[in-house]
């Protein structure tokens, strides 16, 4: 899909030219494409992308991987073969094309109803940052909107959350929960119908499928039968809020566009994953969300999984624009409700007199610091050189110099919020 336009700035100053690059692959070894802004682009050029993006399509378009499936679980267990190296449902025709690849024999029924299990996560920090939910962070997912009476599910890079409710859907008549999943990853295209995937891009409202796929969205945003949505969406950490943040307003706008009147200024009920440490860039765009203390935890993320001792260790968050106190957190795992707050709480996160609020990001118990004005993490102590709270291992001089680009303190220059304005 469309490009995202990007400025060149150093040591703080824009050097004024704007260049176009990839909006989905941070790196540039992904996606070599760069443009600049006012460039003028030859015949030859034009040609030789669209030849080169001929030449790197999927082997198969959606349609023809739902015919294939349909074949594909028609056949007897013996003849099913998964293609490893291709992620790949192979029909028996194509063994020969793959005999020197690694499969997987027997495919089940159970397996292709959990694809996320059968495909390997692609992990590349970059690009996709497959992550995916550990059971129960899935599981409490699914009970809180289900509890909180939604029956549709807009799953936004939510492969394992889409998984869940379709193989819920097909297993228990009660459970009248639908979801339709919107990701990049093309691969889940074998597993689902064009009514219940489609291949999108995040970062630039992008539907591969075109106005079908979009109509197919729309639609599902209509809710019918007093059917409440909500959108459910864990993007990769590395991506720009700002773009992510534009996408979702098209989203929102969407399901606003379905109903004519009686949306006043209501928004779709959303569910944002993300780190704690995005939260002001989050409300910068989306001032009516709220971050949840609940910790998110991943089956393959080494660093966000229980830490050795049992201790929820992981920095993602759920941001939600739904009233707090309607979202009830597990207390066997040790959320307990402030009242003075209104919300669900960590069990290390103290109210503070002072500030009038549980202030933990962390999950860990902050400090009130009087000459800050405000909690602060644990391990800081105040400076009087810097005249602020920070790590007791820090240079002074450091410090008081702020960012190159906006000369704010508190973030280094490739970290600015101002500067990937898009
Ligand atoms: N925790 C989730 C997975 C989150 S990982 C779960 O278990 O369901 C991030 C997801 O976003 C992946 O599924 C990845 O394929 C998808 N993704 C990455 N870049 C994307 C983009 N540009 N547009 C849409 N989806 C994207
Ligand atoms: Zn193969
Ligand atoms: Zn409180
Ligand atoms: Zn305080
Ligand atoms: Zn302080």
């Amino acid at each position: 899909g469309p490009a995202l336009l990007f400025v060149k700035t150093s040591q703080g100053k824009e050097e004024g030219r704007r260049f176009y690059a990839c909006s989905a692959c941070r790196d540039r070894k992904d996606c070599n494409f760069f443009q600049w802004e006012d460039e003028k682009v030859s015949e030859t050029r034009l040609a030789a992308r669209e030849e080169y993006n001929r030449s790197h399509q999927p082997p198969f378009t959606h349609r023809q991987n739902v015919d294939r499936y349909k074949n594909f679980v028609l056949l007897p267990l013996s003849k099913r073969r998964f293609c490893q190296e291709c992620q790949q449902l192979l029909l028996p025709a194509e063994w020969e094309k793959h005999s020197d690849h690694q499969f997987l024999c027997d495919i089940t029924t159970a397996q292709l109803k959990s694809p996320s299990q059968l495909l390997y996560p692609l992990e590349n920090k970059k690009t996709n940052a497959q992550y995916l939910f550990a059971d129960r962070s899935c599981q409490f997912l699914l009970s809180l909107l289900t509890d909180l009476g939604f029956r549709r599910v807009l799953s936004v890079g939510t492969p394992r959350l889409h998984e869940m409710i379709q193989s819920k859907a097909s297993q228990e008549d009660e459970f009248s929960v639908r979801s339709l999943l919107l990701d990049i990853d093309f691969r889940y295209s074998q597993f689902y119908t064009e009514d219940e995937f489609c291949h999108y891009n995040m970062f630039n409202h992008h539907f591969f499928g075109g106005e079908a796929a979009r109509e197919t969205c729309r639609k599902f945003l209509y809710e019918e039968k007093g059917e409440r949505v909500i959108m459910v969406t864990d993007p990769p950490f590395g991506g720009l809020v700002e773009a992510l943040a534009s996408s979702f307003k098209k989203l929102m706008a969407m399901w606003k566009e379905t109903e004519k009147e009686g949306r006043d200024n209501k928004e779709m009920p959303m569910f944002w994953i993300f780190p704690y440490f995005f939260e002001s860039r989050i409300l910068d765009f989306f001032p009516s969300f709220s971050m949840m203390d609940y910790q998110v935890d991943y089956d393959n993320h080494a660093l966000y999984k229980h830490g050795k001792t049992g201790r929820r260790q992981s920095p993602v968050r759920i941001f939600t624009n739904l009233t707090p106190s309607m979202i009830v957190l597990p207390e066997e795992e040790g959320y307990r409700f402030c009242s003075v707050c209104q919300r669900y709480v960590s069990s290390g996160n103290q109210h503070c007199e002072i500030c009038n609020s549980c202030t933990s990001k962390d999950g860990r118990r902050w400090k009130h610091c009087v000459l800050c004005k405000k909690c602060v993490k644990p391990s800081w102590f105040h400076c009087a050189n810097c005249n602020c709270c920070t790590l007791q291992k820090h240079s002074c001089e450091k410090a008081d110099v702020g960012c190159f680009v906006c000369g704010k303190a508190g973030h280094k220059r490739s970290a600015c919020p101002s500067l990937s304005r898009t």
